[in-house]
């Protein structure tokens, strides 16, 4: 058959590796949709069985029971909404488990990772943890961004299969690390967020509209994004000169950012905590250093 003429997947085209997604909400069902359209034999299992229905139209085979999707390929993807569901569901697996390599794409906390990959490996599964850097319409699409760490052979041994779901990182052998890349890329979304709209509610209050503000402060995050890998060798070496000003040059500045969320009347939280966090560094003898050196603060409990 020439490329005109090749048929759509559909499970009679299916040839890829067997893979298993237990979880069928949003996120899980753009999985099942993913391992489907790159040819995998995909078996679905919902605890709502209504869920799978969709699926299963399209070509998924839907098991009767969790110890059945278990049993029917050798890589289960579980994305459940936290890890007390995928020890309520798992839990009673046992047997079912032994052999298996499960790839847990539910969100959590690196020691939640490391406690499932203990437990689980007890009962003689594989086990890598993994966190979903993607809304479920991109799953499928090199902007995927799939997280994943625990041992590099069961990743080696898989990657052609998870190749499906976007774009894959192994971050190293530990469970824990896909979560905490997780929690430090949400920070940074979220840190940058939170500046850009105390930018634009201070700039509201002179008539700029958010959408001319908003290439500005594209032009400024990049900028500043620019900075992080010479200041990332700065923490690594701790030694922090101020090569380009010191720190308490940058907490006068700080000051006026405060000054001015006041005077306009909007909200002055943000740069009370920027303040905050420079003047202890200060009190601690630091103003002469490079704004990296802020990271003995953020090291702290
Ligand atoms: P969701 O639509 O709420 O789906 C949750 C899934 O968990 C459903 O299949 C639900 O089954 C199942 N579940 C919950 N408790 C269970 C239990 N005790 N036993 C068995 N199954 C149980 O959530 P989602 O959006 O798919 O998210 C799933 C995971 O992906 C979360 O950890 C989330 O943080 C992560 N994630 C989501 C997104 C996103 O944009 N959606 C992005 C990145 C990461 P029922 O259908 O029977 O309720």
């Amino acid at each position: 058959m020439n490329d005109d003429t090749e048929a759509p997947v559909t499970p009679s085209t299916v040839s890829g590796a067997p893979v298993t997604v237990l979880g069928l909400g949003l996120m899980g069902q753009a999985l099942a949709r993913a391992f489907l359209a790159a040819g995998h034999r995909t078996t679905v299992w919902n605890r709502t069985p209504a869920k799978a229905e969709a699926l299963a139209a399209e070509g998924a085979y839907r098991a009767a029971t969790v110890t059945e999707a278990l049993g029917a390929s050798p890589l289960t993807v579980l994305c459940l909404t936290d890890y007390h569901a995928v020890h309520d569901l798992l839990g009673t697996a046992g047997p079912a488990l032994s052999g298996t390599t499960l790839v847990n794409l539910t969100s959590g906390s690196s020691d939640r990772a490391r406690e499932a990959a203990d437990r689980f490996g007890g009962h003689g599964a594989r086990y890598l943890d993994g966190a979903i850097m993607a809304v479920p319409p991109v799953i499928g699409t090199a902007e995927a961004v799939v997280l994943l760490s625990g041992p590099q052979p069961d990743f080696a041994t898989h990657e052609p299969a998870l190749a499906a779901l976007g774009t894959l990182a192994h971050l190293g052998t530990d469970p824990g690390l896909a979560s905490l890349y997780d929690a430090a890329g949400l920070t940074m979304m979220w840190a940058v967020l939170n500046a850009w709209l105390q930018g634009t509610a201070l700039l509201e209050t002179a008539g700029v509209d958010a959408t001319v503000y908003a290439p500005f402060a594209q032009q400024m995050a990049t900028g500043v994004a620019g900075w992080l890998p010479g200041y990332a060798e700065q923490i690594a070496r701790g030694s922090f000169p101020a090569e380009v000003a010191a720190l308490e040059t940058d907490a006068r500045s700080m000051d006026h950012l405060i000054e001015e969320a006041v005077s306009a009347g909007v909200n002055a939280e943000l740069p009370r905590l920027f303040k905050a966090m420079a003047d202890r560094a200060i009190a601690r003898g630091r103003g002469g250093e490079q704004y990296p050196v802020l990271i003995e603060e953020f090291r702290k409990p």
